[in-house]
């Protein structure tokens, strides 16, 4: 691992327990390690409906269910309520990666983070999912903020998991622990668009289940 000195994180409001929305190994890896250095109290939450096939939705939550054990971490499993992700995503099929339907995604997940934060007393929510430099952060943090918003004593935490070498601890832990890799952000749609892609440029689509980190030097997608 490349030698660093990690800056002291503060929560906002001087707490120090926090509920981390984790969309997924790698991008949670360094957030967490972060957040473990500082003394902050958090746990994970995990809801991510937006997540196609199921097969991809266990690999990946049981890739982060593993490295949380590791690090004694709590760890919520949340539903798996997809039907109500694709009833939200109608209409927006065709969007772009970082258009409406993202946006969608977004508020969807922190909205249940929220919520949760608000019921068992948790006064910071945050999210690994603006780590990934293939994300707007700006529209991360807008949705964040604006689920937050919905309770008294809920406040999103807009910290920057990127910077101070964030980007790059991301991958380095993501190496030494041989996470899987995945190759698409997430839905149906932007698996669609990958293999699209792939498949323009004379690659094959993607298959499920075999790539991990360390294998290679290519960057996956959070
Ligand atoms: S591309 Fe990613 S963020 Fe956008 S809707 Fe699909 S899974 Fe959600």
């Amino acid at each position: 691992m490349t030698d660093f000195v990690r800056p002291i994180l503060n929560p906002p409001g001087g707490q120090k327990k926090v509920l981390l929305h984790s969309c997924c190994a790698p991008c949670s890896g360094e957030v967490m390690e972060a957040m473990l250095a500082s003394g902050v109290d958090y746990t994970i939450f995990f809801y991510n409906p937006n997540i196609h096939p199921e097969r991809e939705y266990l690999l990946r939550k049981d890739e982060n269910v593993r490295f949380a054990e590791k690090h004694g971490v709590g760890f919520i499993d949340a539903d798996y309520d997809k039907d109500n992700w694709f009833a939200r995503a109608k209409g927006m099929e065709w969007e772009p990666e970082r258009g409406a339907r993202c946006t969608m995604c977004f508020d969807m997940r922190f909205e249940r983070t929220a919520l949760y934060a608000h019921e068992h007393g948790f006064p910071v929510i945050t999210s690994s999912l603006g780590i990934s430099r293939w994300k707007n952060m700006a529209q991360i943090n807008d949705c964040g903020k604006r689920a937050a918003a919905k309770y008294d004593g809920v406040e999103y935490w807009d910290y920057n998991w990127r910077k101070g070498g964030g980007s790059a601890r991301m991958i380095e832990i993501s190496k030494r622990e041989e996470f899987y890799q995945q190759e698409y952000c997430g839905c149906v749609y932007s698996l669609r668009d990958t293999n699209a892609h792939r498949r323009a440029g004379g690659r094959e689509p993607i298959t499920l289940g075999v790539k991990f980190y360390g294998q290679d030097s290519t960057e996956g997608e959070g």
